[in-house]
Order: C-alpha cells, then structure tokens, then sequence
C-alpha cells in the first residue's frame, strides 16, 4: 500500500533528516572519525592541582578528549570499546626514569631473594628453584640480604645443602658480594690458593684456608668469567618478560639506564616481533676513554632510531664512582667508619672533557653520581660544558643519577643548571637490612641528606624517580609509597625516616609520569593525560585520591593502556 502521507508532511520529514543529516555530519567532520576507546567512571588525574575529569576518549593512540561520563559516551560508537574504571584513579602511564630491563628481564628466569628475610626463606626459594628446574646446568640467583646471615655473610657449605649436584652462584642485592657453592667454585678455579684480585677478597676460612664461597667486588669476576652467558634467545626471552611484567605494574615507558647497540637491537627485534609493550629511552653507556670517534658511532645509532615508534636514543650513561655501602661512592670528606673518601672513576678534566663533547652533540647526560663528591664533580663538568658550548635547541636537561647524599651548597645549582636529579625513592626504604650499613658509613650528618625529595623540590630542581631494577622490585608503586609516607610498605619505622621529605601524592605521581616524559624530552608527546597526547593510560582499582596516601599501596593496577591498546587487564 502506497503511503498517504500528505505531501507537506513527507518534504516536512525529508527537509528535517536532510538539516539533521548535516547537522549529524559537521559533528562528524569535526571528530573526523571513530573514537576507538573511552574509559568511564574513572578519578581522571589531570595533574597536580588540575580538575580531576570523569572520563578519557582514545583515538588511534591518542587521547581525544578528557572530560564528563556524558560527554564521553556520547561520544562512543558500536565499535567504541568502553572500559568501566569502576571509581578507580585513572593515572598516565607510569615511567621509569632509571631501570636495567634487560637485566632485569634475565634476573626474571633466576632465584629472586630481594623478598626473602630470613634464612629460611632464602633456603626454600633457592631449593624449590633447583627442584623446579632440574635441567639448568646451573642454578642462579640474585637479591640476597646480609643480615639473615649468621655473621653477616653466607658459605659455601649453606648453598651445597641446597644445591649439591651443580654449580649454583648467587650475587648479593648491591651487587657487590657473589656467594657460590663447592661446584661453582671448582669450576672457576678458586682454590685455597687463589689470592685476592686487585680491589676484590676471596674469603678464605681462618681455619683451614679454605674459601668460603664469599667472592667480594672484583673477585666476583673470577666466577664471571665461567657462568653461562644467556643467549641471544634468552635475551629476547628476557625483554618480553619484562615487557610482560611492566605492563602489569602500569608501566608503559622506561628509561634504559646503561645500553649498547646489540641490546638495542634485540629491543628492537622484540618491538617487530611485538613483544615489547614499553616504550623505551635509551641511555647509551660511556667507555672509558670515549673518543670523538665512538661519539660519531654513537650519533649515527641515534640517527638510525629516530623515526622508531616505540626506541629513542637520546642519552648518554656515566659511572662517575661507587656506592656507599662498600665505601666506593666519592665523597667530599672520608666515610664515617673508614679513612676513605672513597674513589671517582674520573678525573675532574677527563669527566669535563666527555660531557662536553657529548653536550656538543646534542647528548643528554646521565651521570651515575652517588656520593656528595661525585655530585660536585658531576655539577662542575655540566657547568663546564655550559660554559664551553652554545645550549641546544631543547634547553640542556643533563642528570644526575641517584645523588644519595648531597652537599647544601650543591642543591641550588640542580635548579639553576636545569640539571634533573634522577632519585630512587625505594634505594630508602627504611629495613634495618637496608639503611643500617648506608647511614653507618656516611655518619648521621651526611645521611640527614639522603633521597631529599622535598628540599630538592624546593630548591627548585627538576626530579623523576625511577627503580634501578633490579637493584629492586620493578613496581612503581613502592617508589611512590616511599615518597609520600618514608616509611616501608608495612609502614615502618612509624614516624618515617627523615619524615619532612616527604612529598604530596599527586606531586609523587607526576614525578612518576610527566617528569619522566620531561626527562626523555617527550613532554609535549606524553605523560599526561590531555587530548593530543599519546594514550598511555593507567586504571588503578581504587581512588588513590580520596583515601590516605598510606594507604596508596592498597590500590593495584586494573589496566595498562600504551597508545590506545589495553596491554594489560588484570
Ligand atoms: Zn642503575
């Protein structure tokens, strides 16, 4: 049947579809497509002090729009996928601004002991590895803590109890101190006779002589040199893994703090292969003796990763000396329980000589700088680049890694230089197996000044934390927690230590997120949560906000979003 519409009612319809037809298309035009992915119901964290939003809009892999639940579902389509943020705090994706992922990534397929307190604890780890593994040729182990041992420091005859039939070797938390079994040792060699390398103690029993499986410092390269090099599968292995397990901790950039063209290589394989789910910021590690030569090789590595979506060489990392604990880290005035001021490996000319060739080039320099004079020396040669070359088109924005203990008259030049401090919140954590030895050897004095986040801020530097995995956990939620509460993850000791650095939480979290984005130049790309950026986008299961930040650690990860794709959903 024909329709008997009067005909002043059908052009009535036909002129009121055509109107909204184009009403509907300009929207169109000016959304210039689909939006691939909203988050509802979240805390939108816009920064600190900026107005918490309700919802994010991702197109392709970038934020389209922070704003209300209404605005953001009308914005959705049928192909739209929503992701219900269930109250959570939406976070940016957070950055490691100073971490070892391929080692790290390697360590993962060893026996982990940085959790393990008692001795009994780090018994069963290794022995349920070796019986979970039957097959390694050898058992392999990192992490272990002094203080569980008798003494302070494990045998041989400890390990050939959990390990009898191959070699197993473990290297203690600071990665100072090996410990090995009977079978390691004989194969690499260490006899009663074996005497001690230039800088390093083969411990002998004062009994019989005999060695107690203790290698320290550099007599740890006597067992290096027989352990099982991983293989290029291993280490791609490795980089998923790790990728794996950034993704589940909402991590979704990292600072490389340390690397060569061979590792960067395999990251970029895993990116092909599609195993890499971080972006990463790679810190190019400094030979001694670095000429303008290797520096050229170096421009050129920095060129051939320019246009890469996911790697981007812009650093490069410098040793400038030691660490506290094994009073190797340079200090302004000798250790508090030893004659030594410990040793910078360079001379002031010679560290002036590199930053400034590498500054030259356009280089960001990362500076491991741990003790108060290695911190001077550091500042003196970016000051002296400063002096010797025209600033770079960025601004220059040279680190200092770590920086545990630093003079006062040094905390104003951080600002004034542009110099980044690169903490690591979590190094602080305040067990008696971690901070006794560290505050022993420095004196209260000098320890007054450790991981001064809050008189840092005020004296105007810039900062980004980082883990320094895996020196220890990966999670950085712990290098958070420590910075607002100063306390450990069981909230020890109760008036935290050194109490008054603590800072804010939302100032914690943008360390973690837009001052790593700073740091690798890449502000204006991400580390934020506003429209343009790229997607980096962390759903945290609780409001982080509304709660006590003590309590910050309650919240665990529910999705890791890295431009605009969920990588991780717990
Ligand atoms: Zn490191």
């Amino acid at each position: 049947m024909r329709s008997r519409l009067p005909a002043l009612i059908v052009i009535g319809i036909v002129a009121v579809t055509v109107i909204a037809g184009l009403v509907v298309g300009a929207q169109r035009d000016d959304r210039s497509g689909p939006v691939d992915l909203v988050v509802l119901n979240g805390r939108v964290f816009t920064g600190a002090g900026g107005d918490p939003a309700e919802a994010v809009a991702v197109r392709g892999s970038e934020i389209l729009r922070v704003g209300s639940n209404r605005d953001m579902k009308r914005l959705a389509g049928p192909a739209t996928k929503v992701i219900d943020a269930h109250g959570g705090s939406v976070v940016p994706g957070f950055v490691d601004g100073h971490v070892h992922f391929m080692s790290g990534g390697l360590g993962m397929d060893r026996v982990n002991l940085l959790d393990a307190e008692s001795l009994d604890a780090i018994k069963k780890k290794i022995s349920e590895f070796a019986a979970a593994n039957p097959g390694r040729q050898w058992v392999l182990g990192r992490g272990w803590y002094y203080s569980p041992f008798p003494g302070g420091l494990p045998t041989r005859q400890q390990l050939d109890e959990l390990v009898p039939d191959r070699p197993a070797y473990m290297t203690c938390y600071d990665g100072h101190t090996g410990w090995a079994n009977t079978a390691a040792l004989r194969l690499a060699g260490i006899t009663a006779k074996t005497p001690d390398p230039a800088d390093g103690v083969v411990m002998k029993d004062p009994g019989t002589g005999e060695p107690t499986g203790v290698l320290k410092e550099a007599a740890m390269g006597l067992m290096s040199k027989v352990l099982p090099q991983p293989t290029r599968e291993d280490r791609l292995r490795a980089i998923s893994r790790a990728s794996r397990e950034a993704s589940r901790l909402g991590l979704t950039s990292i600072h490389e703090a340390g690397t060569s063209e061979a590792s960067l290589d395999l990251f970029e394989e895993a990116r092909k292969a599609g195993s890499l789910s971080v972006r990463v910021y790679a810190a190019l590690s400094v030979k001694d003796g670095m000429t303008e030569a290797d520096a050229d090789a170096f421009d050129a590595l920095r060129r051939h990763y320019a246009a890469n979506p996911q790697i981007k060489v812009g650093a490069v990392k410098v040793m400038a000396d030691g660490v506290i604990e094994a009073h190797t880290a340079a200090m302004l005035a000798p250790y508090a329980n030893n004659p030594t001021s410990g040793h910078a490996n360079y001379t002031p000319r010679e560290l002036q000589r590199i930053v400034t060739m590498m500054d030259r080039r356009g280089w960001q320099v990362m500076t491991h700088a741990i003790g108060d004079g290695a911190v001077r020396m550091t500042l003196d040669a970016y000051d002296a680049a400063a002096k010797a070359n025209p600033a770079p088109p960025a601004g220059r924005r040279h680190r200092v890694e770590h920086a545990e203990t630093v003079d006062p008259a040094d905390f104003p030049r951080f600002g004034q230089q542009n110099t980044i401090v690169s903490y690591m919140p979590f190094h602080a954590n305040p067990t008696p197996a971690q901070l006794t030895v560290w505050t022993a050897n420095i004196g209260p004095d000098r320890s007054s000044r450790g991981w001064i986040v809050r008189t840092m801020q005020q004296a105007g530097a810039r900062q980004v934390f980082g883990s320094d995995w895996p020196v220890v956990d990966l999670d950085p939620r712990l290098e958070i927690n420590m910075a607002v509460t100063r306390r450990t993850a069981e909230g020890l000791p109760k008036e935290g230590w050194l109490p008054d650095q603590a800072i804010a939480l939302p100032d914690a979290i943008e360390t973690m997120t837009a001052a790593g984005a700073y740091a690798s130049f890449d502000e204006a790309k991400k580390g934020r949560l506003a429209p343009g950026l790229l997607a980096d986008i962390v759903i945290l299961s609780k409001d982080v906000f509304a709660q006590p930040p003590e309590r910050f650690l309650d919240a665990v990860v529910d999705t890791t979003i890295l431009g605009g794709k969920v990588v991780y959903q717990r």
